[in-house]
């Protein structure tokens, strides 16, 4: 059975997508089948992993809301043992449209059960909000994982984000927990970043992950290529860490 991990922050820009994207193509490079979910509208995991949005017949909107089976949406990627289910700038309007539905925080858990057995993973992008896409991404996952980028405010919303995971707990899903805290951008230029680092780790402890991943321009570079790390440029600093932290995972 898959484990489900939702890569959440409601803060836009910390590395949510990169991780993604790069932590589910160093899991597939372990061997492990990993199935990409991406529900952000602006669908940077799928244009980021090399699908044209041109090409994708069913996106997750047609999933959610529309009831599409997921097998019918899933597309493979030139990565070995790693899928994606896409998304495509249609699902921006789900989030109004889901309000007023039946069972509307457990569309995609709904979505995903039937195929839960043919992954080892599947990584749930989230959009950079704490509306219902992000409550059904935590209503569907077995943990969340937490980008954190090294800045200054960096803890600054953190509460609102545990605050949902929270309600989702009481509410929706019981058994959600959180997967890890992901240090992300340190710039080693700097003391800020490490400053950051101490105060991250203060409030989260064990859950924060080892691997911090570094400001890396070949990370930055790849999805304008359409390309995971570990093929755009797998020597680099960033194809290291995020292979490391895939191990740190299937550790964990
Ligand atoms: P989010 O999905 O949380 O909005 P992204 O993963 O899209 O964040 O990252 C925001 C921007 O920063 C993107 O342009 C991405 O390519 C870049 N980026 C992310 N991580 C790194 C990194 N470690 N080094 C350099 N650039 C990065
Ligand atoms: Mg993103």
């Amino acid at each position: 059975m898959a484990r489900v991990i939702a890569v959440a922050n409601q803060k836009g820009g910390v590395g949510k997508t990169t991780t993604a994207v790069n932590l589910g193509a160093c899991l597939a490079s372990l061997g492990k089948r990993v199935l990409l979910i991406d529900i952000d509208p602006q669908g940077n995991t799928t244009s980021g992993i090399g699908i044209n949005k041109a090409d994708v017949r069913y996106d997750i909107y047609d999933v959610i809301i529309n009831e599409v089976n997921a097998v019918e949406a899933i597309l493979p990627t030139e990565v070995p043992n790693l899928n994606i289910l896409p998304a495509t700038i249609q699902l921006a309007g789900a989030e109004i449209e889901l309000v007023p539905t039946m069972s509307r925080e457990v569309r995609l858990r709904q979505a995903l059960q039937p195929i839960k057995s043919q992954y080892d993973y599947m990584l749930i992008d989230c959009p950079p909000s704490l509306g219902l896409l992000t409550v059904n991404s935590l209503t569907a996952s077995d943990s969340v994982l937490i980008p954190i980028q090294c800045e200054y405010y960096a803890l600054e919303g953190l509460s609102q984000l545990l605050n949902t995971i929270r309600m989702v707990q009481k509410h929706l899903n019981t058994h959600l927990e959180i997967e890890g805290v992901l240090l992300t951008m340190l710039d080693a230029r700097t003391n800020l970043g490490l400053q950051v680092i101490e105060e991250v780790k203060k409030y989260f402890r064990e859950k924060v992950y080892t691997t911090v991943i570094p400001r890396n321009v070949r990370l930055g570079e790849a999805p304008s290529h359409g390309q995971s790390i570990i093929q755009y440029d797998p020597r680099s600093r960033g194809a290291e860490v995020y292979l490391e932290l895939a191990k740190e995972v299937v550790g964990a």
